[in-house]
């Protein structure tokens, strides 16, 4: 017996725990809003922990000169260097990649930055002159939590991402780099530090003005977004010459009642090694969305034996990667050959009839609506609270035809967007129910490459009068 109807049912509850209508979409926007209010109102007053990131200007196609970046945020590095001609135009930097050796990422900070200082060095020779005495200017991505003090310090609060260099926590990041660099005998300033959203709003930035927040949605998710200092209300007084600053959001740990949550994100979230935290993230960001669709493969394989025997494989966490999450939601085979070939490939479930390979597709697309209509949510919560939802801001009380909605752009990054096409269709799809189509014609995504890297040498430029 197949049980069908056991599996039927867990579907329609797992569809129902996703629901998110327009309705429940606009109380998340509202959360997000008010929580962005509470975590700028006063340290610790939100999920959203709201850093500053003292970047006071955002770059504008005027740059001019040889700048360089360096990006560390994962099992790689990269450095970079472009050249910028005083006019807005494609931009095309040299890039090197290297990846970091396993034991620099455990071992003392002064190897790990020494062996960077040593790569940039190299770098920086091929195309200029090391010797000359022109300082030249570096900005640094680092992604990982930091409290920023200046635009070009900062302390690291904790190491993420298999890094765990214990000397480096609560330590000053780019001073360490700057020691390495001065060991080195290299001339270059580290003159901004930040964080991979805020190159990503630079990136957009620099090619078009009217982008006011940068979101990325790969791994993790994360946004970042242009404040007006008088709003900073936990850090009064702070006086930048633009009248604004950029705000890291760590959106991903954002959390609101409203969020329409299901058992296996609560069982996901207590087996993961953060129970409690990134709330937001876990059920939007590439690194879970296909370990939330084996979760319910799993379960409905011990309900039923529409998938046959429990296989094994459907116990291991994370065997079930959003890729090929993806390659099934969108197998458009009339048999589903990807979806039998990824089932018997990676889950070890052989030979299910179609009606069960259909399942399994619309549960990917219930896990990858909900995930996208979410993130929809959020890039309406931070429009919102800049105003720029054309519902006149958060206490504003005019009315909607008053308005004059401005042209309102964000910059996305990330591969559950460039990538899954039908993540990208809903995200955009969700935007226009909440905001409705006359103001959502205002609103566009801008698709920017490699921010992190691009966008930190952009930004020492934009900054290298400052400091
Ligand atoms: P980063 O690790 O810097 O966030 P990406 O933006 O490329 O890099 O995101 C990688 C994440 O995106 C991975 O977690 C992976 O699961 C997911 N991903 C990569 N390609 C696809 C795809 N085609 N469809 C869906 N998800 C994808």
């Amino acid at each position: 017996r197949r049980k069908w109807k056991r599996v039927v049912g867990v579907l329609k509850e797992l569809e129902e725990s996703c629901e998110t209508t327009v309705g429940r979409l606009k109380q998340v926007v509202d959360a997000m809003a008010v929580e962005m209010h509470a975590g700028l109102a006063s340290e610790g007053g939100s999920k959203l922990k709201m850093l500053l990131t003292f970047v006071d200007n955002l770059p504008s196609g005027s740059e001019k000169g040889i700048f360089y970046a360096l990006d560390l945020g994962g099992t790689n590095f990269r450095v970079l260097r472009v050249e910028l001609g005083g006019q807005r135009s494609d931009l095309d930097p040299d890039v090197e990649q290297q990846p970091i050796p396993e034991q620099l990422m455990t071992g003392r900070s002064e190897d790990l930055f020494d062996f960077i200082a040593s790569s940039l060095y190299q770098f920086v020779e091929k195309n200029d002159s090391v010797q000359s005495p022109i300082t030249k200017l570096l900005g640094f991505t680092f992604s990982f939590p930091v409290k920023q003090t200046s635009v070009s310090s900062g302390v690291l609060i904790k190491w993420t991402k298999g890094f765990a260099i214990r000397d480096m926590v609560e330590k000053e990041v780019a001073g360490a780099l700057q020691q390495a660099l001065t060991r080195k005998g290299l001339n270059m300033r580290v003159s901004v530090l930040v964080n991979d959203t805020v190159g990503t709003l630079a990136l957009g930035h620099y090619h078009d003005a009217d982008i006011v927040a940068a979101v990325i949605i790969g791994t993790g998710t994360n946004a970042c977004y242009w404040e007006r200092t008088d709003a900073i209300i936990k850090c009064q007084g702070l006086l930048t010459t633009s009248g604004g600053m950029v705000v890291n959001m760590e959106w991903g740990n954002f959390w609101s009642s409203h969020l329409p949550r299901t058992s296996y994100d609560i069982k996901l979230d207590a087996e993961s090694p953060n129970p409690n935290d990134q709330g937001f993230e876990k059920m939007i960001s590439g690194m879970y969305l296909g370990d939330i669709v084996r979760r319910v493969i799993l379960r409905m394989s011990e309900e039923s034996d529409v998938f046959g025997p429990v296989s094994s494989r459907l116990y291991l966490p994370f065997t079930l990667r959003t890729p090929l999450m993806a390659a099934m939601h969108e197998d458009d085979s009339p048999e589903l050959t990807q979806v039998a070939r990824i089932l018997k490939d990676v889950l070890d479930i052989p030979d299910i009839p179609l009606k069960a390979r259909k399942l399994v597709v619309k549960i990917c697309d219930v896990v990858t609506r909900r995930a996208a209509r979410l993130a929809a949510a959020g890039i309406v919560g931070i429009l919102k609270k800049i105003g720029r939802d054309g519902s006149g801001g958060i206490t504003g009380g005019r009315s909607r035809s008053d308005i004059k909605m401005r042209r309102t752009a964000v910059a996305v990054e990330g591969s559950l967007y460039t990538q899954y096409t039908m993540f990208r269709e809903y995200l955009h799809e969700a935007l226009n129910e909440i905001l409705g189509e006359d103001i959502a014609r205002h609103v566009v995504i801008i698709v920017t490459e490699d921010g992190s890297g691009t966008g930190a040498a952009l930004l020492a430029a934009s900054h290298s009068s400052e400091n």
